[in-house]
């Protein structure tokens, strides 16, 4: 499409006769998640390691290549398109008091139809699950991704928009909703959220590094031997929140807080 856009001259240096310095590229990444982090992605994409930076300054003032970046994903530029195209009033007539227009849910683990879903800001993830087709007897739900929350079968009501699942200590995240029924084995699926994220950490700061390896070994304790040392992992979760220096050791810790809160690890 970018091929066919330049050969039709709405790229490049010039546009309709107007001088324009508008083009697009796209870099591939390799897979990191910490280059989902914004200022680990200018690293990457500038040739150096894929590790946050220090903030302030901001992306608006010093970004990619050290000039100012605006950092959004397609789904928002998708949206920009709809209100530029039908203005904002027409937007905000889907969705839910201030979380207008439709989000995007990934839907995967325990369901009949797994994949991507587009819903009207406000659905309830009971919708949402539904559509997809739990298969089983609904143990609970990861919304919101590896740092996102556990979510139990009795807070399926809570509508899908930012404002309601702030209040009930959720996040849509990146919009994945993944399914667990009673067969699985929580405290194991949080081990494999600890050791995801222990291999993730980018460990340039000593809080993220340590701390994810501390709890990913509190958790494999915790399934050889059962009984959660749920001090410890309150500790290095607080510790990672308040000293780490990017989003991942913020969060990492945020979904097996949530299975441990909701009885879903023993304890
Ligand atoms: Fe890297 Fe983790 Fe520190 Fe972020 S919090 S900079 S991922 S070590």
């Amino acid at each position: 499409a970018i091929d066919q856009a330049r050969e039709a001259g709405l790229f490049g240096s010039e546009l309709a006769g107007v001088s324009s310095g508008f083009d697009i590229e796209i870099r591939r990444g390799q897979g990191a998640y910490i280059c989902g982090e914004e200022t680990a992605l200018f690293n990457s994409i500038e040739g150096y390691r894929g590790e946050p930076r220090q903030k302030p300054p901001f992306p608006t003032t010093h970004g990619l290549f050290g000039k100012p970046t605006v950092v959004n994903n397609v789904e928002t530029l998708f949206n920009v398109l709809l209100v530029a195209r039908h203005g904002g009033a027409a937007f905000a007539e889907t969705g839910l008091g201030a979380s207008t227009g439709t989000r995007l849910f990934c839907l995967s683990g325990d369901v009949a139809r797994p994949g991507i879903y587009e819903h009207p800001m406000g659905v309830t993830l009971r919708d949402v699950l539904d559509e997809a087709g739990v298969e089983g007897e609904l143990q609970a739900v990861l919304l919101g991704g590896a740092a996102g929350s556990f979510v139990g079968p009795d807070q399926l009501d809570v509508p899908m928009t930012f404002e309601d699942t702030r209040s009930a200590g959720l996040s849509l995240g990146s919009g994945v909703v993944m399914a667990f029924n009673a067969t699985r084995n929580m405290t194991e699926v949080s081990r494999r959220i600890a050791e995801f994220f222990r291999d993730e950490s980018c460990g340039q700061c000593v809080p993220c590094r340590v701390g994810t390896v501390r709890i990913e070994e509190a958790l494999a304790r915790a399934r050889s031997n059962g009984g959660l040392e749920v001090d410890l992992i309150a500790d290095l979760d607080l510790a990672m929140k308040d000293a780490s220096i990017c989003g991942l050791g913020h969060t990492a810790a945020t979904a097996i807080r949530s299975a441990v809160d909701l009885g879903l690890v023993a304890t």
